[in-house]
């Protein structure tokens, strides 16, 4: 009887993973022993990581958007739309159901939807929600708001954790503060400020790095400031514990949570992310141990970071527990936990060099001490061309 392996999620993690048994199984699947479907809402790919960047004309939309068509090898069995937007997932009848009624059975089940921004989580923020992490749209706008900005003081506020690329906003910051200074030169005008939900911004190394710089750069570095209300009337924020800052530019990451059919299928811990072993990534959630269901990227346990790095790495090491499966061999892959964060602390202008450093770790590795490069500049900025042509296809 023929095999099926089900992918929910498209994004990076999900793309991966069906590109790398496709390419495995292409001999199974000319022969109709095996099929890999892949579920997706969306017929296009966007490379959320360089929403970033966007704002300061880094990018253009379309350096990061791709039809998926065009990521995934025509071996796999792609659905998208109302066809491919899955709406339950039940994992004890090993049946999934989409938008369009259709219900898809399946012997291994890769679950890689992401996580989605949800503002409402916040008192208040939706009145002031300007942000470039939930969409092109809205880094662009971001952009509108910094080219036009006159003077006073610009808060940028990470609500809570844990966000997807926890370093991004960070990156932001520093982005944002080499271009007040260096293209719009209205540095001196502007009052800019993090607001950070816990104390150290990432590992110890990391912390160590971007704690000096941001008191270099002159940005207000607060600390502990996880954000309860937004009163957009008076221009102020409101941390839970009761601390106000007021603000005339407000540039928020809003909280983030997994797919509403993740939730409305009860597949979720009291952490309030789907649970799985944090080596082998097979789901331990609430439904019981599923050892065929693999939770991969962003909708993954809450304290596994959420980086598109991460992504890739589980992405490999899935889809090798996935061959061997399916080979009939009981040797497994384990994930160790590597992840990264690109941090960006220079932007490239007529003024200065960029500088950038890829930090990687792993759950028994923190990042050694590191340092920013120009070199590191150019690698981050080409990485995004690789993402299309080399990550989503499982080359790298
Ligand atoms: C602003 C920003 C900057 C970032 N910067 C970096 C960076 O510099 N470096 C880095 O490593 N990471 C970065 N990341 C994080 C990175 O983008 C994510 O960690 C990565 O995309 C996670 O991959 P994923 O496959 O888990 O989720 P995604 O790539 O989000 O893919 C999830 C997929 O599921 C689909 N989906 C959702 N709901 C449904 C549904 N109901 N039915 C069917 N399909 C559904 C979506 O359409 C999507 O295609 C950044 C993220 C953001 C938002």
């Amino acid at each position: 009887m023929k095999e099926r392996v089900l992918i929910l999620g498209a994004g990076y993690a999900g793309a991966v993973i069906a590109n790398t048994l496709a390419r495995e199984f292409r001999r199974k699947i000319a022969k109709d022993e095996l099929e890999i479907t892949v579920l997706d809402r969306n017929d296009m790919g966007v490379n959320q990581g360089g929403f970033t960047l966007l704002p300061f004309g880094l990018y253009t939309p379309e350096d990061l958007v791709r039809p998926r068509k065009e990521s995934l090898s025509p071996r796999i069995q792609s659905r998208f739309g109302d066809q491919g937007e899955v709406t339950d997932i039940d994992l004890n009848r090993q049946q999934v159901t989409t938008k369009s009624g259709t219900k898809y059975s399946y012997d291994h089940l890769v679950i890689a939807m992401g996580a989605r921004p949800d503002a409402s989580g916040v008192q208040g923020l939706e009145d002031d929600l300007n942000t470039f992490y939930t969409s092109m749209d809205d880094a662009l706008e971001v952009g509108e708001l910094i080219r036009n900005f006159k003077g006073g003081r610009i808060v940028v506020s990470v609500s809570r954790m844990p966000i997807p690329c926890p370093g991004a906003p960070v990156k932001f910051s520093f982005l944002l503060e080499s271009y007040l200074r260096d293209i719009r030169n209205i540095r001196d005008d502007v009052q800019l400020t993090l607001l950070w939900p816990m104390e150290p911004i990432g590992p110890p190394e990391f912390n160590k790095l971007v704690t000096g710089r941001l008191e270099e750069k002159g940005i207000e570095d607060i600390r502990q400031f996880q954000l309860g209300k937004v009163d957009a009337a008076n221009k102020m924020v409101e941390s839970t514990d009761g601390r106000q800052e007021n603000y005339d530019l407000l540039i928020t990451v809003p909280p983030h949570k997994p797919q509403q059919a993740v939730l409305d299928s009860g597949l979720t811990d009291e952490k309030g992310w789907i649970a799985a072993d944090k080596t082998t990534l097979q789901y331990r959630g609430p439904v019981g141990d599923k050892d065929n269901v693999y939770v991969v990227g962003d909708n993954g346990p809450a304290d596994i970071m959420k980086t598109g790095i991460g992504a890739h790495y589980q992405a490999q090491v899935v889809s090798h527990n996935l061959i061997n499966t399916i080979n009939g061999s009981n040797i497994k892959s384990k994930y160790k936990g590597e992840t990264g964060c690109p941090i960006i602390t220079d932007m490239a202008s007529d003024a200065h060099a960029g500088r950038a450093y890829i930090a990687t770790w792993s759950y028994n590795n923190p990042p050694q001490s590191f340092d920013t490069t120009q070199l590191g500049w150019y690698l981050y900025r080409m990485y995004y061309y690789l993402h299309w042509d080399m990550s989503i296809k499982a080359l790298m």
